[in-house]
This record gives C-alpha cells, structure tokens and sequence, in this order.
C-alpha cells in the first residue's frame, strides 16, 4: 500500500488527522515511525512557507509523499496577530505546554482589554502542504471564524481554545465537545480540502 507520511510529532494531531484520511487506501504513518528526525525550524513568514518548508523536508528526508500543516489564531483588533507567532506570542523561552497555552492566552486576554464585544472577531487559519520528494507540492487552506472571549471558559482542548468562541456558539472550544471542535476546526476544514489533493498526489482518482 501507498505510504503517505504525517510531518508532526504532536500525537494529537496525527490522531485527528489519520480519522479524517482514514478512507484513503494509503498507510499513514507519524513521522516519529522514521526514529530520530531533527525538529524542522519553523521562521517562515506565513503558514504557507511553513507548511511547505515542513512537508518538503519531511518528504526528502522520508522518501514518501508527506503532509505537513501550520496554524494559528488571527485577531482583526490587533491586525491578524499572534497569527504565525501563535505558538511563541508570550515570549520565545517557554517550553510548550499548557503553562505557555496559558501565558499566550492570558497576553491576548489583556491586548483586548476594553474591547466590546463586536470587535473582538478573530479566526483558526490552517494551511496543509503535501509535498513528494521529487519537490512537487499542493497547498490546502481551513479557516475556522470566531471571536475571543472575555475570560477563560473550559479545560479541554490546548492553545487558545479556552479563549477562542466559534462562530454560531457561546462557548469556547475548550468547553464544547472534542467531536464539535473536531467536525468544524480550521484543520479539518484544510484536511478535507486537502483530500482530492492527496487522491492526485498517488493518483488514487
Ligand atoms: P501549529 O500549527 O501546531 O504550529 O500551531 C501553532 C499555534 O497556533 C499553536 O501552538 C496554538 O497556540 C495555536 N493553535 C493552532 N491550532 C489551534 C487550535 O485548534 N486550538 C487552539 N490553538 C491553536
């Protein structure tokens, strides 16, 4: 069977990305399959050249078709920031984790301070790349629309899901069920964008 390689090492990532390939008559495997691959640097200056710059290293360095993706939150009160620095908004030194999820959460909470509500709109981007080794790559796009909330709400979910309200619900990601989020994230929506790409891609079509 084809083999289609996932250029992440965040095991919940691979999870909900092997469900929602999971009718494709391919072998997907996790990067940590191939043993000892350094961290690929993220700097680029979009999700795009992330994304790309993650899938093509994966796929020269596996040999296999590879999927990469890169996110982040858009806050138009702030001129689409954290937005590629979502990861590292609160500073470049914390380990990820929930403390830094926390840190970079409680940071946009007080930029936003005073806010109104109508002007507080935000949105999930994610750009999915699937790259070959020959350097052929397709890119796939997910937006998620939202706005961020007063205060905290929720446990569940990682980032600034305990800030972030999906358009149409008054709960945050954090406090709405994992299938909810799961059926309507930014990364799904670009997954399932990405499907016909990766059909091309082993000519499956
Ligand atoms: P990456 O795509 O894993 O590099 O994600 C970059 C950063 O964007 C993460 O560290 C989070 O801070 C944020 N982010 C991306 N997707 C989500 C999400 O689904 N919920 C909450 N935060 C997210």
């Amino acid at each position: 069977m084809s083999r289609l390689v996932l250029a992440t090492k965040n095991p919940g990532k691979v999870l909900e990305i092997k469900e929602i390939l999971r009718n494709l008559p391919l072998e997907v495997v996790a990067l940590s399959a191939y043993g000892d691959i350094p961290d690929i640097q993220e700097d680029g200056e979009t999700f795009e050249d992330n994304a790309i710059c993650k899938a093509l290293a994966t796929a020269k360095a596996t040999g296999e078709v590879a999927l990469a993706d890169d996110s982040g939150l858009e806050v138009d009160a702030l001129h689409g920031a954290p937005g590629v620095h979502s990861a590292r908004f609160a500073g470049e030194d914390l380990p990820r984790g929930r403390e830094r999820d926390k840190t970079n959460y409680e940071k946009l909470l007080s930029l936003l301070k005073g806010i109104e509500d109508a002007k507080r709109t935000a949105r999930f981007r994610c750009v999915v790349a699937i790259a070959a080794p020959s350097g052929k790559v397709r890119l796939a796009e997910g937006i998620c629309e939202g706005k961020i909330a007063i205060a905290p709400d929720g446990c569940g979910g990682f980032g600034y899901d305990p800030v972030f309200i999906p358009l149409g619900y008054t709960r945050s990601f954090a406090a709405l069920p994992q299938d909810v989020k799961n059926a309507m994230s930014h990364r799904a929506v670009a997954l399932k964008a990405a499907l016909p790409l990766i059909e091309e891609f082993f000519q499956l079509s």
